[in-house]
């Protein structure tokens, strides 16, 4: 039953148990929709608030950012121009569920087989509108990590970049966007300081769902609050990579077309690479994922356009500076460093501390019993991509996950029983503590 029908008869009724009285026909019920704030607009924080709006229409939803635009490790970029360049994922990957293979599609990983079909469903819909489009493997590097594994993983790119992928969730959310660092969290309450004023806020609401990475799960939350979600997530171990975007004179067009010979990434750290610099993991060439998309070939970039390209750092690189990225792009143009330094138009560099996960939640020993890629305590849920996986995928069904505890916990409330304090078991595996007096307090 939707919460909007559901939740009206129960608060009067809690009423009535506080006030030993009988509600009179002539006053309606106190009815306002719940209230249910995100934390970070990365691309699990925009998927959970978009999929929520479409559960709970009436929904008031809030969504914290520290950055300013929807970014983290999906959405962040380089705007220069009118162009876009990704400096987090490459590429948007998930598994072709109706390809046949026969692992496609299949539950494991601590994700459901009919959240994966969900996501599939979701990608091809969005190719169909052609805000997505499919990248043919031969496009990509032949690093581990695209997975090239025929029938299994598929990867898509946006032709807006995908900092666009994550507006286009947060307007379906029709959420109120707000920046500012969520410093504390605590059974529906968050203490935010906003920048750069230092201006501390405190707000409150129904339901909070983090959607940050685990080092920062445990940083809001504090320590000893939760000490066995704390032992589990304070063992998830990212890697880390430093990204440098550069914008670079048209004139390189050529250089660059003929090292990339048709593709639109390099990894270089492979043998056939062993004389390029070390430090460097992948070059993407960004506007061919931009040309692509409209079907253009790589030569035909428009003249006068900037070359973009986004260097990813090895992930055993802690020092990664911009000059490491022009001195591998020289190297694999066979143009001197300091002719392509001279070319620079703008760049950006951002250091992904917590990059992609080594060692998810789900190779660790742990006492937490979580059948889902998402975690309830209070009112407090927790979702991301170290539930299952770093990828779209990943973030997906974590968002999937994490708003059916949220439909379950706003609808609990109308069955909740006479006891004072009910201890529901959610998903098998942690105590969702309900607390009467706090809805007392915030709803009578
Ligand atoms: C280099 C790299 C390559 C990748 N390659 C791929 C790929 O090929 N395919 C693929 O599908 N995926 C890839 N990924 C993985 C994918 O990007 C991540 O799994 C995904 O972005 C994780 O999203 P998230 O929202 O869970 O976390 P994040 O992206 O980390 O988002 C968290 C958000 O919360 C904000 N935030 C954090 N703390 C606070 C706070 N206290 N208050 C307010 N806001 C806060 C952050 O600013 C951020 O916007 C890659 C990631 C990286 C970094």
């Amino acid at each position: 039953m939707p919460w909007s029908r559901c939740l009206a008869p129960v608060l009067p009724s809690l009423s009535r148990r506080s006030r030993c009285e009988e509600p009179s026909d002539s006053e309606p019920p106190t009815q306002r929709p719940p209230r249910v704030v995100v934390v970070g607009a990365g691309l699990t924080g925009c998927l959970t608030a978009a999929l929520l709006r479409r559960s709970l229409p009436q929904l008031e939803l809030q969504v914290w950012e520290r950055a300013t635009y929807p970014s983290g490790r999906f959405g962040a970029g380089l705007a220069f121009e009118g162009h876009w360049l990704d400096l987090g994922a490459q590429v948007l990957s998930l598994i072709e569920v109706d390809s046949g293979h026969p692992n496609a599609g299949a539950d494991g990983h601590n994700l459901q087989s009919s959240d994966l079909c969900s996501a599939w469903e979701e990608v091809q819909k969005m190719v169909s509108q052609s805000f997505l489009h499919r990248v043919p493997d031969d496009m990509l590097a032949a690093t581990e990590e695209r997975m090239k594994y025929t029938g299994l993983w598929a990867h898509f790119w946006c032709h807006q970049g995908f900092g666009a992928l994550q507006r286009r969730y947060l307007a379906e959310a029709r959420a109120e966007l707000r920046h500012g660092r969520v410093d504390a969290v605590a059974d529906g309450t968050l203490v935010i300081t906003k920048r750069p004023s230092g201006q501390v806020l405190r707000e409150e609401a129904d339901l909070v769902i983090l959607a940050v990475p685990a080092p920062e799960v445990l940083r809001v939350t504090g320590p000893g609050r939760w000490p066995a979600v704390a032992a589990a997530l304070e063992r998830i171990r990212y890697d880390r990579r430093s990204a440098v975007g550069v914008a670079l004179d048209h004139a390189l067009l050529l250089p660059v077309a003929d090292a990339f010979a048709g593709a639109a990434e390099m990894s270089l750290d492979l043998p056939q690479y062993v004389e390029a610099d070390d430090k460097v993991h992948l070059i993407a060439w960004q506007n061919v994922k931009r040309m692509e998309c409209h079907g253009v070939s790589s030569t035909s970039i428009p003249h006068g356009d900037p070359i973009l390209l986004v260097v990813h750092s090895t992930t055993s690189e802690p020092n990664f500076h911009l000059s490491d990225a022009l001195k591998a792009v020289s190297q694999v143009l066979g143009v001197p460093s300091s002719l392509v330094e001279g070319l620079v138009l703008k760049s950006k560099m951002v250091d992904w501390t917590s990059c992609q996960m080594v060692q998810p939640l789900e190779s660790i020993p742990t006492n937490l019993r979580v059948e889902e890629p998402c975690l309830q305590h209070g009112r407090v849920i927790v979702a991301g991509d170290f539930w299952s996986q770093s990828s779209f995928l990943g973030c997906f069904c974590s968002a999937k996950a994490a708003v059916r505890c949220a439909v379950t916990n706003l609808e609990a409330k109308e069955v909740m029983p006479e006891e004072a304090r009910a201890e529901l078991n959610v998903n098998g595996s942690i105590c969702l503590d309900l607390d009467l007096e706090f809805i007392e307090r915030h709803f009578l």
